[in-house]
C-alpha cells in the first residue's frame, strides 16, 4: 500500500498529534502514523500545568478535553517523610493549578478535532520500522507495517515525534553519520602555548555534526589544549 503526504508524523502521543492537528489546520496533508491500535496504550502521566492547559485553551481544544472530561488541581502538595514541605496555590485570578487528564481524553480530544479536517489521515496500528531514500541520499518517506500489511508513506517532510527511543531518530543519525564522516574532513591550525613559547600546529579531524558528537573534545586533546 503507498500512502502521499505534505508531511508524515510518526507518532501519535501528545507531541506528535497537536502537530498534526496544527498543520492539518493549514491545509497542509498530515498522515499521522502510530504503532498501537489505541490511544490509551502508553502511559504518560496526567498532569498539565498551566502552561499546557494554556495551550490547549490557545488552539481552540480544552472545552473538547473538558467535554470527555478532567479535573482543575486546587492545589499541589510536595511531601516527604510524612509531612508536606511544599504547597503551591492558584495566584489570583486564576482559581486551579493546571489540570488532571487522563491521557485517552487528551489524546482522543486532539484526534477527534483532527479528523474532522480533510488534509488529515490517522493510521493506527502502524509500526514505523525505516526511512526511505534516494539515490541522492534525501529521506524521501517511511516504511510501516500496518496490521499484517507492508506500507510506504513518500512524504518530503519526516517528524519523528515517536519518543524516547524514537527508530526515525536512530535511522536518520545512523545515516547522517556516515555522510558526514565521508564528507568533512577539516584542518585548523591552533596556537599553542608550550614552555613558554607560542608553536603553531595543524590538527586535522573528521566532524561529523551529530549533537553527540565527541569532535570538540577529540580536538581540544589533540591539540593538547
Ligand atoms: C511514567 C510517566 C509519567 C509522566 N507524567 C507526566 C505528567 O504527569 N505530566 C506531563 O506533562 N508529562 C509527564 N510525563 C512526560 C510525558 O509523558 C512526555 O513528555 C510526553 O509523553 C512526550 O510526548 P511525545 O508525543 O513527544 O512522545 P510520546 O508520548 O512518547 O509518544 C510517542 C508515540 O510514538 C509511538 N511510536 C513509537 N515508536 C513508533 C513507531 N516505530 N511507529 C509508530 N509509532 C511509534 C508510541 O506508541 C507513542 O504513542 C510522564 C512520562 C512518564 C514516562
Amino acid at each position: 500500500m503507498l500512502v502521499k503526504s505534505d508531511v508524515c508524523i510518526v507518532g501519535s502521543g501528545p507531541g506528535g498529534a497537536l502537530l498534526a492537528y496544527l498543520l492539518a489546520k493549514q491545509d497542509i496533508s498530515v498522515v499521522l502514523l502510530e504503532r498501537h491500535s489505541e490511544v490509551s496504550r502508553e502511559f504518560r502521566g496526567e498532569f498539565l500545568n498551566d502552561e499546557g492547559e494554556g495551550i490547549l485553551k490557545k488552539h481552540g481544544l480544552f472545552e473538547s478535553v473538558e467535554r470527555l472530561g478532567l479535573l482543575r488541581m486546587e492545589q499541589i502538595e510536595y511531601w516527604h517523610d510524612g509531612r508536606i514541605f511544599k504547597s503551591i496555590f492558584p495566584e489570583w485570578p486564576v482559581d486551579h493549578v493546571g489540570i488532571h487528564v487522563p491521557q485517552n481524553h487528551l489524546l482522543t480530544a486532539i484526534l477527534n478535532e483532527a479528523e474532522k479536517l480533510d488534509s488529515f489521515q490517522l493510521m493506527m496500528n502502524t509500526r514505523v520500522t525505516g526511512l526511505m531514500q534516494n539515490e541522492m541520499g534525501r529521506f524521501t518517506g517511511v516504511k510501516a507495517r500496518n496490521g499484517g500489511n507492508d506500507l510506504e508513506v513518500q512524504s518530503p517532510l519526516i517528524i519523528g515525534a515517536d519518543g524516547r527511543f524514537s527508530i526515525v531518530r536512530k535511522k536518520r543519525e545512523y545515516q547522517s553519520l556516515l555522510r558526514s564522516m565521508a564528507m568533512i574532513y577539516c584542518g585548523q591550525k591552533f596556537l599553542l602555548h608550550r614552555g613558554g613559547s607560542l608553536r603553531s600546529r595543524w590538527h586535522w579531524s573528521m566532524a561529523p555534526r551529530l549533537p553527540s558528537s565527541p569532535r570538540l573534545e577529540v580536538s581540544s586533546k589533540l591539540a593538547g589544549i
